[in-house]
């Protein structure tokens, strides 16, 4: 599965965030800087209401969503990246997550303290960004000390690795994240190999007041254009409205939206633009045991998005019967489709698109 890491500094909303998220009360909201010690994880289903118009064609009998992967990170501080407070552990975290959502501080609150005394959430950003700058070249000059001897004996992995690590080293000292080096396809599977931290995609989620969750603020402007500026994402979202939601039952749920203008639950927002940022994109099994989402990233070949479900599928991959989901809703289902000529026999070759809705057929 994918992974996003929630980062940002104390007491901007992380722990309430990710309680809302997973609905628990697993990881503690308190006004107290360092309340997330562990780090916590959250599988979060992913919302898509065509799973459910799906499921109502073929009188699915269980629906079940893709999902998704949170790890709330402990509060990163200033001097994380030298080992002070709970760097380490939030380094070594945050080097497992496929993307990060930075959590910034978009509410004045005189209640809530802020660790640098002053609500300025594009100088927050900037903290926490120098802190994984300073830990990836930490990291950095470690490695090329350790490949030294392997480079010298000629060993082409090695020797691709040093490069790279020192045109990452170069940027960094530039003070330049590792993303702005332009890496060939060649490179691409090293590159991302040597996981560093200011390679992962970035979210930034502008945690605003209640009376902002519509429409957002002047500070989650500032955060928009800083993202923009930077080709990264920005959702504007109430951490604390998400959690009295995440406490409601569906109507309950709905009539407060409505109250306060919002569409959807911000949550709902901030997951598809995990979604996004990460290229990923869903293929549904339908039938009348279960109508089930699956995760796969854009540009996918159909047995390897068979793989997802299980090894074997990709291994004894034979072919996959495909109906778009736009043909399985106007055709009303499979019987349907088929009868009209819209389920394509696909090969090996094929990639697999959003909303495909598959049957897999395979060598046991
Ligand atoms: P963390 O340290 O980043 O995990 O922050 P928490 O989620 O523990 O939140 C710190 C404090 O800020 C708690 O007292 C929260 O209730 C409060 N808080 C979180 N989001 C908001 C918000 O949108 N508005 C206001 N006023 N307070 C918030």
């Amino acid at each position: 599965g994918f992974k996003m890491g929630i980062v940002g500094l104390p007491n901007v909303g992380k722990s309430t965030l990710f309680n809302a998220l997973t609905r628990t009360a697993a990881a503690q909201a308190a006004n107290f800087p360092f309340c997330t010690i562990e780090p916590n994880v959250g599988d979060v289903a992913v919302p898509d209401r065509r799973l459910e118009t799906l499921a109502a064609i073929a009188g699915s009998r269980q629906i079940i969503p893709t999902r998704m992967t949170f790890v709330d990170i402990a509060g990163l501080v200033k001097g994380a990246s030298k080992g002070e407070g709970l760097g380490n552990q939030f380094l070594a975290n945050i080097r497992e997550v496929d993307a990060i959502a930075h959590v910034l501080r978009c509410f004045e609150d005189d209640d809530v303290t802020h660790v640098d005394g002053r609500v300025d959430p594009v100088a927050d950003a900037e903290t926490i960004e120098t802190e994984l700058m300073l830990a990836d070249i930490e990291s950095i000059e470690k490695r090329l000390q350790g490949l030294t001897r392997k480079v010298r004996g000629g060993d082409k992995d090695a020797i691709q690795q040093e490069r790279l690590l020192k045109a990452a080293l170069s940027v960094l000292e530039e003070g330049r994240p590792a993303r702005s080096v332009p890496v060939d396809a060649e490179d691409a599977k090293a590159w991302k190999m040597l996981q560093l931290l200011t390679t992962k995609p970035i979210l930034y989620v502008c945690n605003v007041d209640e009376s902002a969750a519509a429409t957002g603020n002047a500070l989650s402007e500032k955060v928009a254009a800083m993202a923009a500026a930077q080709g990264a994402a920005s959702v504007v979202i109430s951490a604390a409205i998400e959690e009295e939601i995440s406490q409601l039952d569906a109507d309950e749920a709905a009539v407060f939206l409505e109250d306060l203008s919002l569409d959807e639950p911000g949550l709902d927002r901030l997951i598809k633009a995990g979604y996004d940022l990460l290229h990923l994109e869903t293929y549904f099994t339908v039938g009348p045991k279960e109508a089930r989402a699956w995760t796969i990233r854009q540009g996918t070949l159909a047995p390897q998005a068979a793989g997802v479900i299980h090894g074997d599928f990709e291994r004894g991959f034979i072919r996959a019967e495909t109906i778009s989901y736009d043909d399985y809703v106007a055709l009303k289902g499979e019987a349907g489709a088929k009868d009209a000529g819209k389920m394509r026999v696909e090969g090996k070759a094929y990639t697999v698109k959003d909303g495909d809705v598959l049957h897999f057929l395979f060598n046991a």
